[in-house]
């Protein structure tokens, strides 16, 4: 059945949605705003939700931001009770719970950017990094690619800084250690910048060391099915159906959604436009769709208007 638009369903229905879910997950860039611009309404529908009693989280597949720059985000949208700890999940804070189970107390090699840098050392977890800004030259090159302590991971997340140096870092690392794994966070496809403005994302980087290394990544950002499970024990989620994923990209956000067995909310404010949705094989589609989150809160306005 095809993609279903909120608003266009009828009042009944409109409140059969509202009533079918106690949660909602909900994806931050091109949703709630956009990576370097606004979604207006996005605030008012967040805080809609929460007087209309549901639970709001936040997955987003973007580590390049430190808790305290989630929560300005938050409070420029107005987006009132966020709790950027317990309710904000991205990628930086599952590799830190994965870390801990998995490679407790070992060093990593750190490919993300510097913010996520900061939570590893907020969280204790010890990391090597490479910010060169020097010229380099193959002698320079040698000098930087000399290994003093082998690592028990590579860390792979967007990383705007990233350069040749380090991606050749973590190949050597990973190639002289059986037991280094290599963790991805977001590695995203395309990443949309603002309206109109998308740009490719890191997953190609992430082939790239994967290729020479010979090494299949453990990819904890969505749409990984181990941040899936990871997701239903943080938040405490017992049934799946009483929960709606929203995001705006099919693979990383409806097909995750749907591979947790949440309902799926696709709006079409950030990096997939109507004509992809449609183009997009069923089982790849939405159970719903909107223009944006800002059409939650007309939702909400006509369940309370009392017209439905
Ligand atoms: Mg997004």
């Amino acid at each position: 059945m095809a993609p279903c638009h909120i608003l266009e369903l009828s009042l009944k229905e409109q409140r059969r949605f509202i009533e079918s879910f106690d949660m909602m997950i909900s994806d931050c860039d091109g949703v709630v705003w956009l990576l370097a611009g606004w979604i207006p309404g996005a605030g008012d529908a967040v805080n809609a939700l929460r007087r209309a009693g549901k639970t709001i989280k936040f997955v987003s597949n973007n580590s390049f931001r430190t808790d305290e720059q989630y929560s300005e985000k938050f409070k420029k949208i107005g987006a009132r009770g966020v709790n950027i700890e317990d309710d904000v999940v991205h990628p930086v804070k599952t590799i830190v719970r994965y870390l801990k189970t998995h490679k407790p107390g070992q060093r990593v090699f750190s490919l993300m950017s510097l913010e996520a840098n900061e939570t590893l050392r907020k969280q204790g977890v010890e990391y090597e990094s490479l910010q060169i800004k020097e010229h380099l030259t193959s002698a320079t090159l040698v000098e930087h690619l000399t290994i003093s302590k082998p690592v028990g991971a590579v860390l792979f997340d967007i990383h705007l800084d990233l350069s040749y140096v380090e991606l050749a870092k973590a190949i050597r690392h990973l190639q002289l250690s059986d037991d280094c794994e290599l963790i991805a966070g977001g590695s995203d496809v395309t990443m949309p910048l603002s309206e109109n403005f998308n740009v490719a994302g890191f997953y190609d980087f992430l082939q790239h060391v994967s290729r020479y290394s010979n090494r299949e990544p453990t990819l904890l950002g969505k749409p990984s099915h181990i941040l899936g499970d990871m997701l239903k024990e943080m938040f405490n989620i017992k049934n799946s159906e009483r929960c709606v994923f929203v995001g705006d990209m099919l693979v990383q956000d409806i097909q995750f959604g749907k591979s947790c067995g949440f309902q799926s909310l696709l709006v079409l404010s950030g990096g997939t436009t109507k004509q992809d949705m449609l183009k997009a094989p069923p089982e790849a589609q939405p159970d719903y769709y909107a223009d944006s989150l800002a059409d939650l809160v007309q939702l909400l306005q006509n369940m309370e208007n009392g017209s439905a």
